[in-house]
């Protein structure tokens, strides 16, 4: 069955939300050093943007590499860590960067497990949020957009490792 992929979010909308919220963690991170951590893979692209677009002087950049899906489209709730950290977090302030909320496990999981760490703050910035999914309550602090549950694909978000290239965001239609 050939794939049609349908936009939901354009890459001009996306450009300018990111902006947005670039704008914003500028203004509360203001003279305070940060530490974007991104979530790979699937917030590669957004957390390469967003950086761009908050105006710090001190704003450094770490990954922690997920694996909470398999081939399929549904969670596994289970998480696990394939790359850590490179460099402590204790007493810093942290910006976790992830691509979406959908259930909330991951990233129930990984505040958690950074909280272990003593980080002086730790805060989410996430791209996208499906709460039609979610299995337990997670405080997203700077929010993308919200959207219906529909699996999505592109601008860093992949379906068995394809479409992470896309610039947009779409839905995978089956023609
Ligand atoms: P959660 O633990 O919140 O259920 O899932 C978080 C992770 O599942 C995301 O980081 C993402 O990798 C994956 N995920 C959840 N929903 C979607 C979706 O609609 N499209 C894609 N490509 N991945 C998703």
């Amino acid at each position: 069955m050939a794939e049609r992929l349908v936009t939901l979010l354009s890459a001009e909308q996306i450009a300018e939300r990111v902006r947005e919220l670039g704008k914003a963690i500028t203004e509360d991170y203001r003279d305070r050093p940060l530490v974007l951590v991104l979530v790979l893979k699937g917030s590669f692209i957004f957390g390469g943007d967003l950086a761009r677009a908050i105006d710090l002087r001190d704003c450094s950049v770490d990954f922690l590499g997920t694996r909470s899906y398999g081939e399929g489209t549904s969670s596994s709730g289970v998480v696990q860590i394939t790359h850590d950290l490179s460099n402590p977090i204790e007493g810093k302030d942290v910006l976790i960067v992830e691509d979406i909320v959908d259930t909330g496990l991951t990233l129930a999981h990984l505040h958690d497990l950074l909280r272990t760490r003593r980080p002086r703050s730790v805060r989410i910035c996430s791209l996208l949020h499906k709460p039609a999914r979610s299995k337990i309550e997670v405080k997203i602090d700077y929010l993308g957009f919200t959207i219906e549950d529909r699996f999505v694909v592109g601008y860093g978000l992949d379906f068995a490792e394809r479409y992470r290239n896309l610039p947009y965001i779409g839905v995978i239609e089956q023609e």
